[in-house]
């Protein structure tokens, strides 16, 4: 027997368990709840916006007389110019409140204090103006590197990405079709990508379509993040 076949083996075994295990940065990103739970997550992202109001008030007046829990993620210079939404965001006891960044930026190219300060901006914001600890972040455009998840654990946000994606902001697409490939793709623990900023030109009727059809059909309940990612596989009454 070779003298350094045990370190070969120890090597290979080493070898085997790194490709084994998920990057630990990786495990931190969430993209969905737990298969056996009965929900599923809205989410509205408030991306900074150019033209228009960048707020989608018929959906978030839907949301409300609905009384449909929703979380969204708001980006400081959107809150910037949105201080009376971000108040009414704030006050609906179903509504759930997370950060989507400062200016958008594309965080992978930055360097890691950069990306702690473009993190901490709507962080520190509802924190000093609006008294509100959010502890939920999004990285915009979904895009982040291993600095990225580490500045958001070291800050205490949860780091929430989503595994449906409605494309809800594609101004080529048709309401049904948006409705098509939620069907498709919509089961338990599902987190769905919408915008709430006004991107959106079917939003509204893409979210009444989802709570008076598909969600009653497959009897799964819309939930905050926070409760879909606590959910034990029952729907609080
Ligand atoms: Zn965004």
């Amino acid at each position: 027997m070779p003298r350094n076949l045990p370190h070969m083996l120890c090597l290979i075994l080493a070898l085997l368990l790194v490709t084994a295990m998920p990057p630990v940065a990786q495990a931190q990103v969430i993209k969905s709840g737990q298969p056996s739970c009965p929900g599923v997550a809205l989410t509205f992202d408030l991306c900074p916006v150019r033209k228009g109001t960048g707020y989608d008030q018929a959906l978030i007046d839907y949301l409300i007389e609905q009384k449909i829990p929703a979380t969204f993620f708001m980006s400081g210079k959107w809150m910037a110019r949105h201080e009376q939404q971000v108040q009414t965001l704030l006050q609906v006891p179903f509504f759930e409140i997370g950060t989507h960044g400062e200016v958008h930026a594309h965080l992978p190219l930055h360097s890691t204090e950069e990306q702690k300060q473009e993190i901490l901006g709507p962080v520190r914001l509802l924190k000093t103006k609006y008294s509100h600890n959010a502890t939920l972040f999004r990285p915009p455009y979904g895009e982040f590197n291993d600095d990225t998840v580490n500045v958001a654990r070291t800050l205490g946000l949860q780091f929430i990405l989503w595994n449906v994606v409605s494309g809800d902001p594609d101004q080529t697409i048709t309401a049904s079709q948006i409705e098509d490939r939620l069907r498709r793709s919509v089961r338990k623990g599902s987190v769905i990508v919408m915008h709430a900023n006004g991107k959106g030109k079917h939003t509204r009727e893409v979210v009444q379509d989802l709570h008076e059809q598909l969600l009653p059909e497959r009897n799964l309940a819309p939930m905050t993040i926070s409760d879909l990612l606590t959910c034990n596989g029952k729907v609080a009454p």
